[in-house]
């Protein structure tokens, strides 16, 4: 059991794509579930490209081609006949990525695993069934989700350089909607912070939740209870799974210290506008399980580069979008709502985003058609801003 040259800390769908992208040394991966993917705290969409980049794995239930976006009293539809992106049964999903790590790596299930200090770095401790394990690996990768003690132990993860928004998430069957488009609500009366979410599963099942803080149970019922859209679309509707979680919401100057290194939502690789972190996450993983293999075979002295490397393909995508969320923040409910309402009646707006938009780069696009907009409305938005 001691002899492995790396320890991952967390078996979800981050942890198991580094560990798969590590071509040298004996790779262990401790996850403290009995099982890979469960319990579910996601929404399952993916960009078609973010499924690209997860190794196209099973678990597809329906295929999207755009959204309607929602506010208080408007909805505008974007999105034509292109299919964007994909929506997942996660459990299928972790499982099936789980399996081909299981390939490269060994995996220690109902296994808590911790980082302790000691004088050339970090070990790891693992507590499994009432037993004590001590491992001495070259390198730990911590990839254990948004709670991360890992980070939190190395310090590299704190309130100021992150916010966690929570989740309460229903699937519901017997749903009545366009199972082609998914409906985005950005309407302040449910969620402040983020927005709500129907997400179609195909054949009349559905994903209805939110993220915010505080109470997210309350606010969704809500939200199915007021919400008009919701209403028309939930009337026959009825809950099948529920599930709640956490979002890590920011953005890690550092995240390397010594031999550790943390990869997903232990690192903040999560899109700050729309909380996709899978696509970022695999991204990032991928990245990780190159600098190791260097690492591993002495090409290089530490694990440095790492964060040089994910900054580069998509630093600066987290940092505009924390700056657009910080707006985002400020706007008014109504002002959102006449945004929504003038985007509605923008058809060559429309065209543009059908054209250019990308569910993974939303920050370049959200800046591009500000620039369009020739901010008719900067006089409103800068009202709330003040
Ligand atoms: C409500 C909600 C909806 C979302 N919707 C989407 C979406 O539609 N599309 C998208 O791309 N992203 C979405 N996300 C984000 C996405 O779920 C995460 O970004 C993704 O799961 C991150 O993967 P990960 O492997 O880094 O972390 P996780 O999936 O959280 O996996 C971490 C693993 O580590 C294990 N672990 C934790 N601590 C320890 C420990 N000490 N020892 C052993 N094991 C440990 C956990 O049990 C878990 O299995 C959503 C998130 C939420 C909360």
């Amino acid at each position: 059991m001691d002899d492995y040259d790396v320890v991952i800390i967390g078996g979800g769908p981050v942890g198991c794509i580094t560990g798969e992208n590590i071509k040298n040394g004996r790779v262990l991966i401790v996850e403290e579930h009995q099982s890979i993917g469960v319990p579910l705290q996601c929404a399952g969409l993916i960009s078609k490209n973010g499924a690209k980049e997860l190794g196209n794995p099973k678990g597809v239930v329906n295929k999207v081609r755009g959204a309607y976006i929602c506010s208080k009293s408007n909805m505008v539809k974007i999105g034509n006949e292109e299919i964007r992106a994909y929506v997942f049964e996660r459990k299928v999903m972790d499982k099936d990525i789980a399996i081909r790590a299981g390939k490269k790596c060994d995996f220690l299930l109902k296994a808590y695993g911790e980082i302790e200090k000691d004088k050339k770095g970090y070990k790891v401790k693992i507590s499994h069934l009432g037993e004590k394990i001590y491992l001495n690996p070259e390198v730990v990768v911590g990839a254990d989700g948004s709670k991360t003690i890992t980070g939190k132990k190395l310090g590299l993860v704190n309130n100021k350089n992150r916010e966690i928004l929570s989740s309460c998430q229903f699937e519901m069957v017997n749903a009545d909607c366009d199972d082609d488009f998914v409906y985005v609500f950005l309407d302040k009366r449910y969620s402040e912070r983020f927005f709500t979410w129907i997400i179609p599963m195909g054949d009349d099942r559905v994903r209805v939740g939110l993220l915010d803080r505080g109470n997210c149970y309350n606010k969704l019922m809500k939200f199915i209870n007021e919400n008009e859209t919701a209403k028309e679309i939930l009337k026959n509707a009825t809950i099948t799974e529920f599930s709640s979680g956490s979002l890590p919401i920011g953005y890690l100057e550092r995240s390397v210290k010594d031999n550790v290194l943390l990869v997903g939502d232990a690192a903040c690789h999560v899109k700050p506008l729309s909380g996709g972190g899978l696509y970022f996450g695999a991204v990032g993983g991928k990245i990780a399980g190159e600098i190791i293999s260097r690492y591993l075979n002495g090409e290089i002295d530490n694990l440095e580069l790492y964060d040089k490397k994910w900054k580069e393909e998509f630093g600066n995508e987290i940092k505009n979008s924390l700056i657009i969320r910080k707006l985002f923040l400020k706007l008014k409910n109504d002002t959102l709502d006449e945004i929504i309402g003038k985007l509605k009646t923008k058809s060559e707006l429309i065209d543009y985003i059908n054209k250019y938009g990308d569910m993974d780069r939303q920050a370049s696009l959200i800046i591009k058609v500000l620039k369009i907009f020739r901010f008719w409305m900067g006089f409103k938005i800068l009202k709330d801003l003040l």
